[in-house]
């Protein structure tokens, strides 16, 4: 929806969370032809100093599939390097795998900041990025509470143990050792500083195409961490999957075929809808 708004200027196919099989590749040999597989969607160049760090996702010349760039997944193929694919374990469906890359998205919190059960979080947006926040830093043993609009949405983190909160029904004093901040919304940051505790951590993990003014002292006067956060660890997020840690389905709102795609984003666009699946099958 952010790309269609405008964000990072995007023109050509979109899609960049997908399940699917390799049907060809440069080495015939490959052991993942014919394999089911999800796959890491930034492609470095493979020569700056980022590259050779092991940090392709920061390459400035990297392509993004379906994001900058490079085709992406809604079409019957698409094209990526071996070396970004995943093969899917035969536990997960391909309706979870789809969720790979937001779950990995969301393994990417715990990996740059050490959360843990004396913590207590708040997960701001009840969108697909804020219930699966929500509900991996909930496997952390943290205290974790899930704030958004949406009862339907809220409950589903709420069936599997995450506590959650009506925007507008918190407590006036509530504040946190950690905000996440997923609303998608360009106000949200704002909020988030006013959510966390002096000394806390504000992890952003929205990536809005809209931009506005906003008060930065409340980072100084209350000597704030801000994290930005992106994409995450495949293999963590496909582990969980097969692990059942955490249940992805009920947020799939509903499935259409390719034919009805521009059905799917009118749904997709609607309030109170999560996840929608367009099948190449
Ligand atoms: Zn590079």
């Amino acid at each position: 929806m952010e790309i269609i708004k405008g964000y990072q200027g995007f023109r050509g196919v979109l899609g960049h969370e997908f399940v699917g099989v390799v049907e060809s590749a440069a080495d015939e040999a490959s052991i993942l032809l014919g394999k089911r597989v999800v796959g890491e969607i930034n492609i470095g160049c493979g020569e700056c100093e980022y590259c050779r760090a092991g940090l392709g996702n920061h390459c400035p010349r990297r392509t993004v599939l379906g994001i900058v760039e490079r085709d992406g997944a809604m079409a019957e193929y698409l094209t990526l390097p071996v070396g970004n694919l995943h093969e899917v374990p035969d536990e997960v469906s391909d309706e979870e795998a789809v969720f790979t890359e937001p779950l990995a998205a969301a393994f990417e919190i715990t990996e740059q900041v050490a959360v843990s059960s004396n913590h207590s979080v708040l997960v701001m947006g009840d969108g697909k990025l804020g219930i699966l926040s929500a509900l991996v830093l909930g496997l952390t043993g943290a205290d974790v509470t899930l704030m958004g609009k949406h009862e339907n949405k809220l409950h589903v983190a709420a069936a599997q143990g995450v506590k959650t909160v009506l925007l507008g029904e918190m407590g006036e004093e509530e504040t946190y050792d950690i905000v996440v901040e997923a609303t998608g919304s360009a106000g949200g940051f704002e909020t988030a500083l006013s959510l966390v505790r002096p000394r806390g951590t504000v992890v952003l993990k929205s990536t809005v195409a809209e931009s506005r003014e906003m008060n930065l002292a409340p980072i100084v006067i209350n000597e704030i961490t801000v994290i930005g956060s992106r994409c995450g660890p495949f293999d963590t997020a496909l582990q969980a999957l097969a692990e059942k840690k955490i249940d992805v389905t009920p947020l799939v709102t509903e499935t259409f075929p390719v034919r009805d795609a521009e059905r799917a984003f009118e749904l997709a666009r609607k309030k109170g809808s999560l996840k929608v699946l367009i099948d190449f099958r």
